[in-house]
């Protein structure tokens, strides 16, 4: 099959407006075609009523429509839906709804693999495949939303966001900042700035680029406040240590009452002493940040172990009594094995395709990070 170079989903409202003007078209028709595709949820050009024929035939000459398809779905008991989505070339990755009071959630991949190698995630083990453009990561909440509309009910609607499935999203920085546009934008979805969260591992050089991405709210994935704990779960603390990151982080731009989450991994016997409890009061500001622990998922052949819920209740009582907003991440469809990663290697296994898992030695890992 024929791939054309540009994926209609790869545009922001902006670029293909430039890029109409550029064929001949008028620049209003960029609004028009944003208002079918995400507000309308009308993928088929032949049905844009109020698009000029020639420039509907002259998209489907030119532009690639390809939009990725759920090829596998599966509930949890719990309301948690996971599905396994395919993009063009047959690279997989997955995508999670989480229904809450009044929310319903995707967690959106940005990546196939990740560089980044922390000991503790799936993802993690699988390497780096490759970026997610732009048409991709926008496309997955377009294909959920359809998804949705088709087999849920019309009106259920995705209503949040979080970068939080497979990936290091400030990695693929470019394409992860235009679909956030495409996200925010009150042509596209016009979901509110609140309503999307990015999770980074740390990129340093990234975090300083924030001032130039949309203002939506930063989780930092943390795991230790103690560097040799960092280092021994986050490779990537070897080359952006506690020191060079919480420099990065001051420079974070924040609007008024906004503040950072710092994601904490508790896993048993390793970060959940009392002296991880000192260490991370004594590096965090109380009134600038909330922390949310999230309980170790286990998963066959996992080097670590959840903690107890005796456990991870003291932990936040500890930091709680030290002034902190802390919360607890509930574990979603764990019957569906719901930590980063899983799903996807699962199914592979499945499916006996090529499962083999290349164990890269850390020194070779710090210097890949470092060049990222
Ligand atoms: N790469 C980014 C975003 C994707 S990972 C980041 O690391 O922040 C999103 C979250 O999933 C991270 O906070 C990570 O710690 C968490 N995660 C990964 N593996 C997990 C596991 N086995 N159990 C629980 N959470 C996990
Ligand atoms: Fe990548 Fe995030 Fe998994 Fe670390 S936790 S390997 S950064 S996806």
């Amino acid at each position: 099959m024929e791939t054309k170079p540009l994926n209609i989903f790869d545009f922001t409202q902006e670029s293909l407006a430039d890029f109409l003007v550029e064929k001949g078209f008028s620049k209003f028709s960029a609004s028009q075609i944003f208002d079918w595709l995400y507000k309308k949820k009308e993928v088929d050009p032949q049905n844009w009523s109020n698009v000029s024929k020639k420039c509907r035939e002259y998209l489907v000459e030119n532009v690639d429509f390809y939009l990725p398809k759920v090829i596998w779905n599966a509930k949890s008991k719990d309301g948690t839906r996971k599905f396994l989505v395919q993009m063009n070339d047959g690279q997989t990755v997955e995508s999670v709804l989480i229904p809450a009071k009044n929310r319903l959630t995707q967690c959106i991949s940005s990546q196939v693999g990740c560089a980044i190698g922390c000991t503790f995630c799936h993802t993690g083990t699988q390497g780096f495949k490759r970026h997610l453009t732009t048409g991709e990561v926008t496309g997955q909440f377009l294909t959920l939303s359809i998804w949705l509309r088709e087999n849920v009910h019309v009106d259920e609607r995705i209503t949040n966001i979080v970068y939080m499935g497979q990936g290091e999203p400030l990695h693929n920085y470019e394409n992860v900042k235009k679909a956030t546009q495409n996200f925010l934008n009150d042509k596209g979805f016009g979901l509110g700035q609140r309503r999307i969260t990015l999770s980074t591992s740390g990129l340093v050089p990234k975090i300083k680029m924030l001032h130039d991405f949309p203002p939506v709210n930063i989780a930092i994935s943390l795991h230790s406040a103690v560097d040799d704990t960092r280092t021994e779960l986050m490779p990537i603390n070897k080359v952006y240590d506690l020191k060079r990151l919480f420099e990065a982080i001051k420079e974070i731009p924040l609007k008024a009452h906004r503040r950072i989450t710092y994601e904490y991994l508790l896993i048993d016997g390793l970060n959940d002493q009392p002296k991880d409890i000192d260490a991370l009061a004594k590096l965090l500001e109380q009134k600038e940040s909330k922390i949310n622990l999230i309980p170790f998922n286990e998963y066959p052949g996992s080097n670590y172990k959840k903690p107890s819920v005796k456990r991870t209740l003291w932990f936040m009582d500890q930091m709680c009594k030290k002034g902190f907003t802390c919360t607890i991440r509930a574990t979603k469809g764990d019957d569906i094995l719901a930590a980063c990663g899983q799903l996807k290697t699962e199914y592979e296994k499945l499916n006996t395709w090529d499962n083999q898992v290349e164990i890269v030695p850390v020194d070779k890992k710090v210097q890949e990070i470092a060049s990222l």
